[in-house]
């Protein structure tokens, strides 16, 4: 631990990068977020994810299962070095990592909030894959600027333009294709440098020199000076300077091409493409360049916006400078079994100091920072400050939790919070003796700190708890993690879905709760009207009495009384959702009317209206994508359709088939086991949330009855 690096961190703004490893499951995020680390000095011995010790990967079950689950915040150093940069000098890299599975899409939103830009990693064989659409789409929401590494070269069945085709069809990019492969699968030795007119040639894959040659390959002299020429037209055509040069047959200089191309990027109008393979150590070099040379800095970044707290309407913007008033996002909790509770956080402008008192804008508190961390992977620095654009761990903060904007005090700011998709599945969850109950209480409010999309309910009749969150294999890593970090052992029951009940229709009820037998009596008396709302509008209540039919005081115990009667639902037990609830009549008694009575009321009232508006159970809805080879095709779409699925496509690559369809969560238990075991193994499956849908009336009906027996 030392502070004496301060004076070298707190450098200029524009010396620092952002980003994010953004990439589908086993494309190689881990290897190149490793070989990374290596290059830029913090390991010094290339580990390898296959033997299980990496850097990133460091919580011990994520290194048991080879995927990353937790983003981390890694600080580097990098100097470029391949060819001649725009910004020869050292600059700070600061990588923030995300999961590959689909099911913590959360985490990925959570750190693409945070980025300023992003690498892509695509599997050169498998190409685009449907997760990597799925996570292109969310950093299209953030306007996170990007850059391919089409890593997997020396893969057998590499192909770079065919994945470079996908990234234009799939992803709708318009690529800039900066560096061509010198061979592929086992004869993949460098990369061409197409603005460069260079060849990196690296003689083995220890990927620690390489040759830079000022030829292009003989037999790449074709293919070389068609992508250039397409380079250059793509990159011209952003920059109305550079394009009347161009059309005017003038030379093009190589500085001022990579300027247009940088500011390009930066306005995501471009997204540069590099080949590589960060297992046999090539291009990794270059991609680290172009961070440099085409990723934003702070700087290049618009203003942040924020919301006044005082006045929600007023829009409040700071310049992401240090001489700004100090605003910062918390974006990650993690529980560190050294340091305890860390909030990473992301400072956009001014200055965060250790030992300050700040100000929680989000929950409206005072919180203490304690020590600042700069993470370095699995080692970590104590600073006294960080600065705008940076990312530190934030030691001591209490009632910080994700998406918490934290500001000066006497200047308050609200940033956009970050909004999370509700839970799909849930399950029961039992400590298996007196000593893991109260473990597991414990455990389970510091899993419910770090994971937005982790949730915990009592079920009010069997007093069970119930965890959800997205996906089979994020409640079973929770599980899984209460047991190796928190000694909890818990017996748990059938993943359950997570439906919903809705209604369809408008309709009106009375609801009454009279009971005027001898001493004070109970009157409540209440007329509401329900009408549905789109999906994830909730639950609304509006108050339409005038008059005074039913006194002030009374309308909050009717919204709490049909409020909890959804909660706990009408039809089936499911939360009823989407609806609004207006009271539009009623009355009172001067001596009996009470809260209590009010309240009773209102649930009846609400129970009854929702059965007269056509109640009804919505389920979730994934989108599936299966690969299997040719001869298995009518095999997996037969039993997809036995599975109410609807097939929405086929498409080839090579002799894998892909079909994508929309499946009701509760047809795909196993599905994983099921798929395998109907192609010899040889077929795989991505599943992804997609949306809600009514479930058919005879399966409500199936559904009501099992409840009614448990
Ligand atoms: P992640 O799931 O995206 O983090 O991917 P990993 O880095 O864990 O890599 C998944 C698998 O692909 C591992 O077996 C790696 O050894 C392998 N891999 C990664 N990069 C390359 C590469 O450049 N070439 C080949 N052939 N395999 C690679």
């Amino acid at each position: 631990m030392s502070t004496g690096n301060d004076v070298k961190r707190h450098m200029d703004l524009n010396l620092i990068r952002n980003i994010g490893i953004i990439a589908h499951i086993d494309a190689g995020k881990t290897t190149t977020i490793e070989r990374i680390l290596y290059y830029t000095g913090r390991t010094y011995k290339i580990g390898d994810i296959d033997e299980g010790n990496t850097q990133m990967d460091w919580m011990e079950q994520e290194r048991e299962r080879g995927i990353t689950i937790v983003s981390a915040a890694t600080t580097a150093f990098w100097t470029p070095e391949v060819v001649q940069s725009l910004f020869p000098v050292e600059h700070r890299i600061n990588i923030i990592d995300t999961p590959g599975h689909v099911d913590f899409t959360a985490e990925v939103e959570r750190s693409l909030r945070v980025l300023d830009g992003g690498i892509t990693v695509l599997d050169a064989e498998e190409g685009v894959q449907s997760q990597s659409e799925t996570v292109w789409r969310q950093a299209d929401k953030y306007h996170v600027p990007r850059i391919c590494f089409v890593n997997k070269m020396d893969k057998l069945g590499a192909n770079f333009l065919r994945t470079v085709g996908d990234i234009e069809e799939k992803l709708g990019a318009r690529t800039a294709v900066l560096a061509l492969p010198i061979g592929a699968e086992n004869t993949f030795k460098g990369v061409v440098l197409l603005l460069e007119k260079k060849s990196v040639i690296y003689d083995n894959d220890k990927g620690e020199k390489f040759d830079l040659k000022d030829e292009i390959p003989a037999d790449m002299q074709e293919e070389f000076d068609k992508e250039r020429a397409k380079l250059i037209e793509r990159i011209v055509e952003n920059d109305e300077v550079l394009m009347e040069k161009y059309l005017g047959g003038e030379e093009l200089d190589y500085v001022e091409l990579k300027k247009a191309l940088r500011k390009a990027v930066i306005a995501n109008q471009l997204v540069p493409v590099i080949a590589g393979s960060s297992l046999r150590n090539k291009g990794v070099q270059v991609l680290l360049d172009a961070v440099i040379d085409y990723l934003p800095s702070p700087v290049d970044l618009p203003a942040i916006s924020g919301s006044d707290p005082k006045d929600k309407d007023a829009i409040l913007t700071r310049k992401l400078t240090t001489d700004e008033k100090l605003t910062c996002l918390a974006f990650k909790i993690q529980t560190d079994p050294h340091v305890g509770r860390l909030a990473y956080t992301r400072v956009y402008s001014g200055i965060l100091k250790s030992g300050s008192y700040i100000y929680n804008a989000t929950k409206d508190k005072r919180e203490r920072i304690g020590r600042l961390l700069l993470m370095h992977a699995n080692q970590r620095e104590e600073i006294a400050e960080a600065y705008a654009g940076e990312i530190v761990a934030v030691v001591g903060l209490k009632d910080t939790v994700t998406g918490d904007t934290l500001c000066d005090e006497e200047n308050k700011i609200i940033l956009e919070s970050i909004t999370f998709a509700d839970p799909v599945i849930s399950l029961a969850i039992e400590p298996k003796t007196r000593n893991d109950q109260e473990k597991m209480g414990l455990a389970l409010k510091k899993l419910l700190d770090e994971d937005p999309t982790f949730k915990l309910a009592t079920n009010h009749e069997t007093g069970q708890s119930i965890i959800s969150g997205m996906g089979e294999l994020h409640l079973e890593i929770m599980v899984d993690r209460l047991k190796r970090e928190f000694n909890v052992d818990a017996n748990t029951g059938k993943p359950q879905v997570a439906y919903k009940e809705t209604i369809k229709e408008e309709a009106t009820a009375e609801g009454k709760y009279i009971r005027q037998s001898g001493g004070r009596g109970q009157y409540g008396h209440c007329f509401l009207r329900v009408k549905p709302l789109k999906q994830g509008e909730g639950f609304v209540f509006i108050n339409e009495i005038k008059g005074g039919a039913i006194p002030r005081e009374f309308i909050a115990p009717i919204e709490k009384g049909a409020k909890e009667a959804c909660e706990n639902g009408v039809l089936a037990g499911f939360p009823l959702v989407d609806i609004e609830v207006a009271v539009y009549d009623g009355t009172y008694h001067e001596v009996d009317s009470s809260e209590m009575a009010f309240k009773m009321a209102g649930s009846f009232a609400l129970q009854d209206a929702a059965k007269k508006a056509g109640l009804t159970l919505i389920e979730p809805i994934m989108k599936l994508e299966v690969s299997t080879p040719d001869e298995f095709m009518g095999d997996v779409i037969g039993n997809l359709s036995s599975k109410r699925a609807q097939i929405l496509g086929t498409s080839q690559r090579g002799n894998i088939r892909i079909i994508t369809a929309f499946v009701p969560l509760a047809e795909m238990s196993s599905y994983t086991t099921i798929l395998r075991s109907m192609t010899q193994g040889r077929a795989s499956n991505v599943l992804l949330p997609s949306h809600y849908e009514e479930v058919p009336r005879n399966i409500i009906e199936e559904i009501v009855a099992s409840r009614q027996k448990s």
